[in-house]
């Protein structure tokens, strides 16, 4: 099985997809994780894709095919979750190669999806107790006491600078920048399927769960 999982910041995508891993044995496969890895490593594709950071410039598209070729054939019997990739009509023309080279295909690509003003209010209040980190939201989690943390007493709190209503407005605009070229390719094809990812985390892999079984 062979999945792209998408979903904005704060859509719970790094929670389902490491239950994804634990309960189908697949391998989480980010771009980002996997080019810092074959570096380190010093695969081939990782000397070469080091040199090309080195000189300042942007790792091409044929270095990022190698290295999931590379990835895939090191657990061939494996399935795996795409995670940041594809994000051009390109790189989606180039899985579907690397995939097909290898008696693979795409099965489902499955997208959280999120309302974005209700998003803005989960993220915009949360805050944690500063002395224990106990996770607090302005509307949905209060101290039980206001303003003394229930599990260490502390009345010292702080948020994220980032939790901020533009800055959560923004990720939205990227990540719907980064997906419209390539989800109306896998929707021509009839294998990208939604769940609400504002529910509860074990509905959603419930409902992740039901599409996979489809
Ligand atoms: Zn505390």
């Amino acid at each position: 099985m062979n999945i792209i999982l998408l979903g904005p910041p704060g859509a719970g995508k790094g929670t389902q997809a490491q239950r994804l891993v634990d309960l189908h044995h697949l391998r989480q496969l980010s771009t980002g994780d996997m080019l810092r890895a074959a570096v380190k490593a010093g695969t081939p594709v990782g000397i070469e894709a080091k040199a090309v950071m080195d000189r300042g410039e942007l790792v091409s598209d044929a270095i990022v095919s190698a290295l999931i070729g590379e990835e895939l054939d090191a657990t061939p019997e494996t399935g795996a979750i795409f995670d940041g990739y594809p994000r051009t009509a390109a790189q989606a023309a180039s899985l579907d190669d690397i995939l097909t080279q290898r008696g693979r295909k795409l099965d489902h690509v499955i997208e959280l999806e999120v309302d974005e003003d209700a998003l803005v209010e989960r993220i915009t209040g949360r805050y944690t107790c500063a002395s224990c980190g106990k996770g607090y939201h302005d509307r949905f989690e209060q101290p039980r006491e206001p303003g003394v943390c229930d599990r260490c007493g502390s009345t010292e709190f702080k948020r994220r600078p980032d939790d901020n209503e533009e800055t959560v407005r923004t990720r939205m605009a990227e990540y719907r920048a980064k997906t419209a070229p390539v989800l109306p390719i896998y929707e021509a094809r009839g294998i990208v399927s939604r769940v609400d990812g504002m529910a509860e985390m074990d509905v959603v892999t419930a409902s992740i769960e039901a599409i996979l079984g489809q």
